[in-house]
């Protein structure tokens, strides 16, 4: 075992003491040739490790080694796949522990990718060097973006061949979360669980994330509603930016709130809501106009499982969830059109400002035109306006807008669209030629400079213009897959 004084680790293990029902007992698999491919210093700090040996960290992060004072484990879930109700678990995941910082925040400390465990299936519990680098990327980039994520400590090449559809080098993601319970979580505990055992799990996870709620005169269902809160903050937010998650399955929904599980993800460049990238998603259930409704029935979901021990009466248990289910939609609106706002620098909605948002909407759907870059256009004087920004459509458009935001300071309205609007995002073309260069050349220049750019989204970086520009030709037939 690691001495766990050299970097600081702090362990402990609550959720091995929850319910043993809930996880299985598991040692990563060796690496062969461990090379420590990403190293996320900033995110160590932050999480009160000592960083002044980098190397100190490898036998870890290959899950070579473990440190004193870990109990690694594989959590159990369940979930609905695409719809369809399956029992699965981490197939390719290893929950170390709990650190905790000095300020007394716990985060898991996950290694993805490090092979087999009682709930892999037909799985080889490995992953590709690639969709690990991918995960890696998109989740600081989020986490840039100020969007709750699951935070990427390192990758660690494993020396490994993977086989896919084609032959890949295996590669190990170290993931950090404010947890990995999942709704899906709470669907395995209440199938398997006897009541009290649920309940006495709740409380666990109600004390971890939602300690507020635990006075409250009934828990669970108090706590359903914070958790639908979280989602509707979260899905505001994708939408905000374009964001799609593409696998948007009762398992890959989180608990605090957090966006985890970068598989297909990616972002929407031309504006509309039909967009799906992912490979699998043959029926477009997770396109990005969808997520809210999704989301919804993912919190249904939650709510079922809650059931038993929301009231002893059935048919009132499910009166009452019902209540709080049929409020998302309204609760979902009014955030969504309060962050529209924003992003037009609207201080304050008004009666018409619905209009102006649709209308807008409507003129990029119809014209195909970059969600992002749109909204760009407002911190831009009439005569800067060029392309298709300069014609009449947009214009008279720009004009409305114009005319609304002078009730207030400039200075207001200019800090709002700062603040909503991001200048970059991850350009799908761009993060894949990051990708293969990195993945496939060992070449992570561009890499580290498209990232180094999406951590600080919000501002100005001249000399990375290009980073703006959609792809030339639009998406054509760009696809994503799982990575598994
Ligand atoms: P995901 O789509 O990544 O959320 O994975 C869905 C389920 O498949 C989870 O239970 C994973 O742990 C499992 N899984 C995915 N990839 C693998 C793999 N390579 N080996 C074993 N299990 C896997
Ligand atoms: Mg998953």
């Amino acid at each position: 075992m690691l001495s766990t004084s050299k970097i600081n680790w702090k362990w402990d293990n609550s959720y091995t003491r929850v319910n043993e029902l809930l996880f299985s007992k598991v040692k990563p698999t060796k690496s062969i040739q461990p090379k420590l491919l990403l190293f996320n210093k900033r995110l160590a700090e932050e999480l009160n490790l000592s960083v002044e040996n980098v190397d100190d960290f490898v036998s870890f992060l290959s899950g070579n080694e473990l440190p004193e004072g870990t109990e690694s484990i594989a959590q159990a879930y369940a979930g609905h796949q695409f719809g369809h109700f399956n029992v699965l678990g981490d197939g390719r995941a290893i929950l170390v522990g709990e650190h905790i910082t000095d300020t007394g925040k716990r985060f898991d400390i996950q290694l993805k990718g490090a092979g087999r465990t009682p709930y892999s299936r037909n799985g080889d519990g490995r992953a590709t060097t690639s969709a690990m680098l991918r995960e890696y990327f998109i989740s600081e980039a989020m986490h840039g973006l100020g969007i709750p994520t699951t935070r990427s400590l390192a990758v660690v090449g494993t020396g490994d061949e993977v086989y896919r559809e084609y032959v890949s080098e295996g590669a190990v993601l170290t993931r950090v979360a404010a947890s990995h319970i999942r709704v899906g979580t709470f669907q395995f505990a209440s199938k398997y669980l006897p009541k009290d055992e649920l309940c006495a799990f709740c409380d666990y996870v109600i004390e971890r994330h939602y300690p507020e709620v635990s006075k409250e005169g009934n828990a669970p269902l108090a706590f359903l509603r914070k958790v639908q809160d979280t989602q509707i903050d979260l899905i505001v937010n994708w939408m905000r930016v374009g964001f799609i998650h593409g696998v948007m399955n009762t398992d890959n929904m989180s608990i605090p709130g957090e966006t985890i599980d970068y598989g297909p993800c990616a972002f929407m460049n031309a504006y509309n809501p039909a967009t799906v990238f992912s490979s699998i998603d043959r029926n477009s259930r997770y396109a990005y106009g969808n997520q809210p409704s999704i989301a919804q029935w993912n919190i249904a979901c939650l709510a079922s499982a809650l059931i038993p021990i929301i009231r002893e009466d059935k048919d009132e248990a499910v009166k009452l969830c019902q209540e709080i289910i049929n409020e998302f939609p309204a609760i979902y609106e009014q955030r969504w059109a309060k962050m529209m706002c924003s992003k037009l620098g609207i201080l304050e909605e008004q009666e018409g400002d619905a209009a102006l948002i649709k209308d807008l909407l409507h003129w990029m759907e119809a014209n195909k035109v970059d969600y992002t870059n749109t909204f760009l256009q407002l911190l831009k004087a009439k005569n800067e306006h060029i392309g298709i920004y300069g014609l009449a459509d947009f214009q008279s458009w720009f004009t409305r807008w114009e005319k609304r935001v002078s009730t207030y300071v400039w200075e207001e309205v200019c800090s709002l669209l700062n603040m909503f609007n991001s200048k970059f995002i991850p350009r799908n073309h761009l993060v894949e030629e990051a990708l293969h260069q990195a993945a496939n050349l060992s070449d992570y220049g561009l890499f580290h400079r498209l990232l180094g750019v999406l951590q600080a989204p919000y501002e100005e970086h001249k000399g990375n213009e290009e980073f703006q520009e959609p792809p030339r030709d639009g998406d054509g037939d760009y696809r994503t897959y799982c990575g598994t």
